[in-house]
């Protein structure tokens, strides 16, 4: 249920709504935005009349959230949300672009491709420590070590980093050196886990599952959400259909219907939505001109010697060209890319 407060209504009119609204057993939300002071009463609010809020002072209108996903709503919250992360932003005018191999491999590896992507114009680092492979026996990922070597190449390059996390189990080790936590497709409905990164105030990158459906998406934000962490962006990566000849099908319509749904910011992936590089950046223009907020895209030194996913990678070159031409659609949608203030130019000596 969403309660509207007049234009001019008092904080001392805002405070006794809230009250009320805890008194019927209620959680409260507080939306103070530019237009409108909005208080979300959530909870089993349908045997609640309406009535019971739109007599207190100070109340414009109270009307029923109707989607079951509530704080995800656009309709609780109407304006965009803003995440900073480290010196850049994400869901406002600028388009973030995170960048960086499937997984971690070696110290080389990770430094070269952060400063390759740094001056290529990338506002964050990604990399898999702990990778969810079909296959048990194959490369599972450098766990710890590797989040080492990610926070060595933020240090040399000031890029915040972007890593998945499979399980709550790794969320202690994690919670300690990762920028934006990513839950991968595979996890998007381990509610365990989505409720335990709730618990947290660090920015969360929520991929789509891989036959998932777009209420289902919000729903497993609402989980993150519901929990008090509010600095979560959306992400659509692709999902499973009848057609082989790409690795998944890029779902371009989700953007603009998660931007109309939802306040989130949204991130395409162009990467794993198409499985091949050779089709990454057509894609990820595509994503930007569809309204996308930022882009994650996998970039390798050397994909054909990459542990994982080398087919969709890019090299550094054919990102920097990527990043050109997204940078020019963003203008045509009057956006630009986002540049993380927190770059510190590379030192010389790496790789
Ligand atoms: C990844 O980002 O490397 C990854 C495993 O992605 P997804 O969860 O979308 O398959
Ligand atoms: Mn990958």
């Amino acid at each position: 249920m969403m309660i509207i407060m007049k234009v001019n209504a008092t904080p001392q009119q805002v405070e006794g709504v809230i009250a009320s609204v805890k008194e019927a057993g209620l959680n409260v939300h507080l939306s103070q935005g530019v237009e409108a002071t909005i208080i979300g009463a959530i909870g089993e609010t349908h045997n609640i009349p309406l009535e019971r809020f739109e007599s207190l002072d100070g109340v414009d209108l109270v009307q029923r959230i109707t989607q079951p996903y509530k704080l995800a709503s656009r309709q609780f919250h109407p304006e965009n949300t803003i995440l900073n992360i480290d010196g850049f932003t994400v869901g406002g005018d600028e388009i973030a672009v995170m960048a960086g191999p499937c997984a971690v491999e070696s110290r080389s590896q990770i430094i070269e491709t952060a400063i390759a992507v740094k001056e290529a114009g990338a506002s964050a680092l990604r990399g898999g420590v702990f990778k969810p492979r079909t296959s048990p026996y194959a490369f599972q990922g450098l766990g710890e070590e590797g989040l080492e070597l990610l926070a060595e190449a933020r240090e040399e390059t000031g890029l915040p980093i972007v890593v998945e996390i499979m399980s709550q189990v790794q969320l202690d080790v994690m919670v300690k050196y990762v920028d934006v936590f990513q839950v991968g497709a595979r996890n998007m409905q381990n509610f365990n886990l989505l409720r335990a990164i709730g618990e947290t105030r660090t920015p969360v990158l929520l991929k789509r599952g891989l036959s998932a459906s777009i209420e289902e998406l919000l729903m497993s934000a609402e989980y993150i959400l519901a929990g008090g962490n509010n600095r979560v962006m959306l992400c659509e990566r692709g999902i499973r259909t009848f057609e082989t000849s790409t690795r998944n099908t890029t779902d371009i319509n989700a953007i603009p219907v998660l931007k109309n749904l939802t306040h989130l910011p949204v991130i395409l992936d162009p990467s794993h939505s198409t499985g091949h590089a050779n089709y990454v950046a057509a894609v990820a223009r595509a994503g930007i001109a569809a309204g996308a907020d930022g882009l994650i895209v996998e970039v390798h030194p050397d994909p054909a010697k990459a542990v994982s996913d080398g087919k969709q990678s890019l090299k550094p070159e054919a990102f920097a060209e990527m990043v050109k031409q997204v940078g020019q659609i963003a203008q045509v949608m009057g956006r630009g890319l986002a540049v993380s203030s927190a770059y510190q130019p590379a030192k010389q000596g790496w790789a």
